[in-house]
């Protein structure tokens, strides 16, 4: 009589399901980094739903729940902007339910909290949406999802780091300007006129190229904000925590102001608009400047922004 192999019954282990699609977000730890508006709508993309429908039959649900806000974000920034994309409580809220229903982890590294430990949530992000048709056609002809990088969403940043081209606010078909989560968006198109917004030449610009008297400082903003947020996510406790960064940011301003004569020291202020309590060492850690103000430092020290941010 043969003797067959007996039978296994024991079940293997399932990973753990998520009610949506886990789609994996884009760019993390990289200057490509998506916003956390493009993530939502990409995934609303792939249940072939508007973002406001996902909004309302999924992460509304959630957010009536008592998800522990507190304990996930330390020293939330509740001031400001409360965009998906912010710092605030809507930001916070967003990547917990997005979690959640995805099962991926760290989405809030599409959001400003990646940078939370900034002193002022007040004009980080600009109020409309902007982008680079240059891009988009790119990642079309590519074959490459298209989507809006966090970057773009920075008040301070007016031209794409790649293209050296002016990011643009205004659909040229409608002539619209558009908030950045709307009932339909979806990155790479109009939200008003359902338009292809990217093309192969930026049609104000000569070839793309921008020609403002300023290019360098613009290129410089955007250059040093994307490695900025390519560095973030892996120094949580230092971009994170405003006490932190603050000290950082105070400390290395101090140390470059101190190696200048008085003379120089006198114009850097005036060119910079820097505070005087910088000369003097006392600027408190929680009052360090706004974004814009620690970019006009760090370019006339000729310092990069992150290494003004971070111990060096
Ligand atoms: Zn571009
Ligand atoms: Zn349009």
């Amino acid at each position: 009589m043969k003797t067959y192999r007996s039978w296994q019954f024991d079940l293997s282990t399932i990973p753990e399901r998520s009610r949506l699609y886990g789609l994996q977000p884009i760019g993390i730890g990289t200057v490509k980094v998506e916003s956390l508006t493009s993530y939502l709508a990409r995934l609303a993309s792939a249940h072939c739903v508007h973002p406001s429908t996902l909004i309302h039959q999924e992460i509304e649900p959630l957010l009536e729940q008592r998800l522990d806000f507190a304990i996930r974000f330390k020293n939330p920034s509740v001031s400001g902007p409360d965009s998906p994309n912010g710092k605030g409580q809507k930001a916070r809220k967003y990547v917990l339910a997005l979690e959640a229903l995805t099962g991926q982890s760290n989405l809030y590294c599409l959001t400003l909290l990646l940078l939370n430990g900034l002193h002022a949530n007040r004009g980080l992000l600009n109020p409309v949406r902007a982008w680079c048709p240059l891009c988009y056609q790119q990642w079309q002809a590519s074959g490459q999802p298209f989507y809006d990088p966090l970057l773009w969403m920075f008040r301070d940043v007016t031209v794409c780091q790649h293209h050296h081209s002016l990011l643009h606010t205004h659909c040229p078909q409608c002539q619209y300007s558009q908030r950045h989560l709307t009932r339909i968006y979806r990155p790479g198109y109009c939200s008003k006129c359902h338009q292809w917004l990217g093309t192969s030449i930026a049609p104000c610009d000569n070839g793309g190229i921008v020609m403002e008297p300023d290019v360098d400082w613009r290129v410089w903003v955007s250059t040093s904000l994307a490695a900025v947020l390519a560095v973030a996510s892996q120094m949580p406790q230092q971009f994170g925590d405003p006490h932190v960064l603050g000290q950082t940011i105070a400390a290395n301003m101090f140390c470059y102001l101190s190696e200048l004569t008085p003379e120089q020291q006198a114009q850097f202020i005036a060119r910079t608009r820097a505070h005087q309590k910088l000369l003097t060492g006392q600027c408190h850690p929680q009052k360090v400047p706004e974004l814009t103000s620690l970019l006009t430092f760090s370019y006339f020290a000729g310092m990069s922004l992150l290494d003004l941010m971070t111990n060096h």
